[in-house]
C-alpha cells in the first residue's frame, strides 16, 4: 500500500464490457455520475441558483404538494445541481441515497439526531473530531440521549459497550487527528447485534479509498469541505443511507430543519469530484513517502500513518482502505516548544487548523482543533503536546520533503 493498480488506469480495456452507469467505475462515476443535462445540452453541470420554482397553473402546485406530481419545489427540500453531487456521491459510495449538507458537521448532527429519542444511548469511538465529541456528549445529553465513548481500536471494548441495546454507533476511521483505525466488519457486527443503527465518518479516506457499507455499515457521513473539495473553497457535507432509514428519519429531519448546501457549493463540489481521483492517491503517495522520511528523523518520537508498516493497525488498514490518505500524524520529542519551532519554521507548508486541500497544512491539536478537550481525555486519544498534523498537499514531493526535513532539524532544536 499504495498498491500500483489503484494509480494507474485498467491494465488492458476491454472494447466489449458493457457500458452505463450502473457499470462504470469510479474515475467515470467521478466525472460523469448524475450528470442530467438541460435542454440547452450544456458540456459542464449546469448552475441552478436558484431557492424557489413556478407553477405553469394552481393545479400543478396543488399536485406538487399532495404528492402526486414528483418534481422541484424549493431548494431546501432539492435542487438540480445538488441532485447532481448527491447522485454521484450515492455511487461512489454504493448507497441508495445521497442527501447533502451546509457542512460536515451538519451532517454529522443530522444523521443522529434524526433518529434517537429521549431515553436512547449512543455508543461512540473516543477518538473523534472534536465537535463530533460535543454533538454526541454534549448536544445529545440535552435530548435526554446518553453517549459510552469507547477505546477506538479495541474489538473487546466495543462488544463490552455493546453488549446493551444501543440505538446508534458513531465512529470515524482513520480518526481525526491520530489516524486510529476501526475494525469496520467487526463493530459492524457487534452494534447489528445490538440493534443500532452504525453512523461512520468517512471523510479521511473518501469512498475511492473506503467505501464503509461494503464492511456493514447502514450511514455514512462526510465532510466534502476537506478532500471532496480538496481545494479550500466550501464547506459542504453529505449523509448517505438506505431508503428506508431516508424516509423515517433522515429526510424529514432535514426538510424541516434546513441544513442544506447551497446550489453554488454544490456545483463545486462537483468539480472537486471530477478531479478527486487524480487527487487523492496523489495525496496518498506523497504522503506515505514524507511518513517514511518523518519516522526516521531524530527530532520524531513517533509517526502515524495508515500506510507505514509501523502503525498499529497496519494490517486492518490494508484491508479496509485501498491506500493511507492525505493526513500524517507526528509526535515530536520535544513537546510543545520542539512543535512550535517545527510549526514556525515551515515554509511551504502553511500553519492551518484545516485539512484536505491541495495546499500543505499542519497544526497543532493540542492548542487549536481538540484544545476544548481536558489534558487527561487528549492524552487518551494519542493527542500529546508534540503532536502535530500534517496535512499533505499536491506540491512536489521533494520540494515538500525540504521543507519538512530543515523543520525537523529546527525542531530537535
Ligand atoms: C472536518 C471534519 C468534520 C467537520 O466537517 P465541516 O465540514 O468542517 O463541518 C467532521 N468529521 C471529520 C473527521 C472532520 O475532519
Amino acid at each position: 500500500m499504495p498498491r500500483e493498480s489503484d494509480f494507474s488506469p485498467a491494465q488492458s480495456p476491454s472494447l466489449e464490457a458493457p457500458t452505463g452507469p450502473a457499470t462504470w467505475r469510479a474515475d467515470t462515476l467521478l466525472v460523469r455520475g448524475g450528470l442530467a443535462r438541460t435542454g440547452l445540452n450544456e458540456t459542464s453541470e449546469a448552475l441552478f441558483l436558484n431557492s424557489g420554482y413556478v407553477y405553469p397553473n394552481a393545479e400543478e402546485a396543488e399536485a406538487a404538494f399532495d404528492g402526486t406530481l414528483e418534481r422541484y419545489v424549493y431548494s431546501r427540500f432539492r435542487n438540480p445541481t445538488i441532485s447532481v453531487f448527491e447522485e454521484r456521491l450515492a455511487a461512489l459510495e454504493g448507497a441508495p441515497v445521497c442527501k447533502a449538507t451546509a457542512s460536515g458537521m451538519a451532517a454529522v448532527t443530522s444523521a443522529l439526531l434524526c433518529q434517537v429519542r429521549a431515553g436512547d444511548r449512543v455508543v461512540a469511538a473516543r477518538d473523534l473530531f472534536g465537535s463530533c465529541s460535543w454533538v454526541i456528549g454534549d448536544l445529545l445529553a440535552q435530548y435526554g440521549v446518553s453517549a459510552e465513548f469507547v477505546d477506538t481500536e479495541n474489538l473487546d471494548a466495543w462488544a463490552q459497550a455493546l453488549a446493551k441495546p444501543t440505538r446508534a454507533v458513531f465512529l470515524e476511521t482513520p480518526s481525526n487527528p491520530t489516524l486510529r483505525i476501526v475494525d469496520l466488519k467487526g463493530v459492524c457486527d457487534l452494534a447489528h447485534a445490538a440493534g443500532a443503527t452504525v453512523v461512520v465518518d468517512n471523510a479521511f479516506a473518501t469512498p475511492l479509498l473506503q467505501r464503509p457499507r461494503d464492511f456493514g455499515a447502514d450511514v455514512v457521513v462526510h465532510s466534502a469541505t476537506k478532500w471532496i473539495d480538496g481545494q479550500g473553497r466550501c464547506l459542504g457535507g453529505a449523509v448517505l443511507c438506505d431508503e428506508a432509514f431516508n424516509e423515517t428519519y433522515l429526510g424529514p429531519f432535514l426538510r424541516h430543519t434546513g441544513p442544506c448546501l447551497a446550489p453554488f457549493n454544490a456545483w463545486v463540489m462537483l468539480k472537486g469530484l471530477e478531479t478527486l481521483s487524480l487527487r487523492i492517491n496523489r495525496h496518498s503517495a506523497t504522503a506515505l513517502t514524507l511518513a517514511g522520511l518523518i519516522e526516521g528523523h531524530p527530532a520524531v518520537a513517533r509517526a502515524l500513518y495508515p500506510g507505514l508498516a509501523s502503525h498499529p493497525r497496519h494490517a486492518l488498514a490494508q484491508s479496509q482502505m485501498k491506500a493511507g490518505g492525505g493526513v500524517i500524524a507526528l509526535s515530536l520529542k520535544g513537546g510543545r516548544a520542539s512543535a512550535y519551532r517545527f510549526l514556525n519554521a515551515l515554509s511551504i507548508v502553511d500553519i492551518s487548523n484545516n485539512l484536505g486541500d491541495a495546499k500543505s497544512l499542519a497544526c497543532h491539536p493540542w492548542t487549536t482543533t481538540h484544545q476544548r478537550l481536558s489534558p487527561e481525555e487528549k492524552l487518551i486519544q494519542g493527542i500529546d503536546e508534540g503532536l502535530i498534523r500534517f496535512s499533505v498537499g499536491l506540491e512536489d514531493p521533494e520540494d515538500l520533503a525540504a521543507d519538512i526535513g530543515a523543520a525537523l532539524d529546527a525542531a530537535g532544536g
